[in-house]
C-alpha cells in the first residue's frame, strides 16, 4: 500500500508577503534532509505539503522521524493514498485500517474536501465510508463524540488520503529564513541546546570550536562533532570550524594574573569568533551561557566578554535553570554525549578564585600585557580546520 506524509505548515502561514519564500525554504530543507533516506517527491499545494516516496519499500518510519525534526512544521500525518473515487477510498481504507481496528472498538469518520469538484460532499463521504467500515468490521461501533480512533479522509488535488491521527511537528520556522549565525560550541550540555533553540527560530548555523591540544584530546573534538551531528538532525547542515587555541591560552597563563584567566580567554574566543563569523556571512554569535551559572557568566563578566566583539550575541539559555536545559538536551538526544568526560579548553588553566565581578577596564589592561595578541588572533583564524557536519 502506498503511504505518504501530509504536512501542515506552522507559523509560516502568518508571514504574509514572505510566505512564498518561507514555503520554498521549507521544501528545500525537507528535500535535502529526506535525500539521506531515499527518493521522495516533496510538493506544496493548498498550504499542505505532501512527501511521497518514489518506491513502496521506502522506510517510512525513518522518513516520519526525519520530518518530525524539521522546523517550520506544525503537524503532520502518515497517510495512505487512494484514488479519488469512492470505491477506491473504501477498498484502501479497509486494507489500511485492518491492523489499527484490531486494537480499538469505536471510531468515527471525518472528511475534508479541499477539491470541491469531488462528487460527494463531506457528510456523504463520512456516511458512505462509515457504513462500509461497519459492514467490513462488524465488531466495531461508531461513536461520534468520544471515539477510540478518528479516521480522516482528505480529498486533495492529486489523490485522496486516509489517516488516523495527527502528530505534532517540531514547530519553529524553517532554518535559513532568519539568516546565519555562528555558535560557540563546547562539548558541554548547554551549547548544543542553544544551537537547537536558535536553529528553531530559523537561523542557519556555523559552529566554532576552540581546541587546545595537547591539553585537550582528539576524542574531545570528536565528541563535539558527534554533538553537532545530533543538532544537525534538527538544524540541517552545519559547518564546523575548529580553532587552534593552545598558543593563546599559554600566552594568557604566561602574561596575565590568574584570577583573570577565564575572562580573558573568553574575550579572545569572542574576538576570534566574530572574525570567523564575518568571513562566513554570519550576523550574530550564539553561546550556551545562562546567567549566574558560573563565574564567567555573571552580568559583569558578560559585559566584559561582549565588549570584545561588535556583533549581537544571542544567549537563548540566559534565563533557564540547569534542569530545564538538561530536559531539552535529553529531548534532542545530546545529553548522553555531553556528559562523556572529555576536557574542554575552558577547563584547562582554570583559576582557583576567578573574578565574579570583573571590571572591563581592568580586564582589558590585564589582557594588554599580551603584546603580540593581534598576531596570535590572526594566526588562529588562519589555521582553522573545517568539517562539514
Ligand atoms: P557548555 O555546557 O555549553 O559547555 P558551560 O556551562 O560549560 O557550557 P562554559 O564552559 O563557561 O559553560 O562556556 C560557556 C559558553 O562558552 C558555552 O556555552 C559555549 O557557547 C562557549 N564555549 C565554551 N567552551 C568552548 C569551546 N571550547 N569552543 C567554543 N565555545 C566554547
Ligand atoms: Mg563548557
Amino acid at each position: 500500500m502506498k503511504e505518504i506524509i501530509l504536512i501542515k505548515l506552522g507559523e509560516i502561514v502568518l508571514k504574509g508577503l514572505n510566505r512564498k519564500s518561507f514555503e520554498d525554504t521549507l521544501l528545500r530543507n525537507l528535500r535535502y534532509r529526506l535525500s539521506k533516506i531515499g527518493e521522495f517527491t516533496v510538493r506544496c499545494s493548498q498550504s499542505t505539503i505532501t512527501v511521497t516516496p518514489a518506491y513502496e519499500d521506502t522506510d517510512m518510519d525513518e522518513a516520519v522521524e526525519c520530518v518530525s525534526r524539521v522546523f517550520g512544521i506544525a503537524t503532520f500525518s502518515r497517510a495512505c493514498v487512494a484514488e479519488k473515487d469512492m470505491e477506491s477510498i473504501k477498498e484502501t481504507a479497509v486494507q489500511y485500517l485492518e491492523d489499527v481496528f484490531d486494537r480499538v472498538s469505536t471510531f468515527k469518520v471525518e472528511a475534508k474536501r479541499s477539491d470541491k469538484k469531488f462528487p460527494y460532499k463531506s457528510p456523504e463521504i463520512c456516511n458512505e465510508l462509515g457504513g462500509w467500515l461497519l459492514e467490513k468490521f462488524p465488531e466495531m461501533t461508531v461513536d461520534v463524540h468520544n471515539p477510540d480512533i478518528t479516521v480522516t479522509v482528505e480529498i486533495r488535488d492529486y489523490a485522496a488520503y486516509i489517516h488516523t491521527g495527527v502528530m505534532k511537528g517540531a514547530g519553529g520556522i524553517p532554518v535559513g529564513t532568519g539568516g546565519k549565525a555562528c555558535v560557540l560550541i563546547s562539548g558541554g550540555i548547554d551549547s548544543p541546546v542553544a544551537s537547537y533553540m536558535m536553529a528553531k527560530r530559523g537561523l542557519e548555523l556555523t559552529a566554532v570550536h576552540f581546541a587546545s591540544p595537547p591539553y585537550t584530546s582528539q576524542r574531545a573534538e570528536e565528541k563535539v562533532e558527534e554533538l553537532l551531528r545530533r543538532v544537525s538532525r534538527y538544524s540541517g547542515k552545519i559547518k564546523m570550524i575548529t580553532v587552534p587555541f593552545t598558543k593563546i591560552q599559554e600566552k594568557i597563563r604566561e602574561c596575565c594574573r590568574e584570577e583573570y584567566f577565564t575572562i580573558i580567554m573568553r574575550r579572545f574566543m569572542m574576538e576570534i569568533s566574530e572574525k570567523i563569523a564575518r568571513q562566513n556571512g554570519c550576523q550574530a554569535l550564539i553561546t550556551g551561557e545562562s546567567l549566574g551559572q558560573v563565574a564567567s557568566q555573571t552580568l559583569s563578566a558578560m559585559v566584559c566578554t561582549d565588549s570584545a566583539c561588535n556583533m549581537p550575541v544571542f544567549r537563548p539559555l540566559i534565563g533557564m535553570d540547569k534542569d530545564e536545559i538538561v530536559l531539552l538536551s535529553r529531548k534532542i538526544d545530546t545529553f548522553d554525549i555531553s556528559i562523556q568526560p572529555y576536557e574542554d579548553c575552558c577547563t584547562v588553566f582554570t583559576p582557583k578564585h576567578p573574578r565574579t565581578k570583573p571590571v572591563s577596564q581592568n580586564v582589558i589592561s590585564e589582557q594588554n600585557r599580551i603584546e603580540d595578541a593581534e598576531q596570535l588572533v590572526k594566526e588562529a583564524v588562519e589555521n582553522v580546520k573545517i568539517t562539514i557536519i
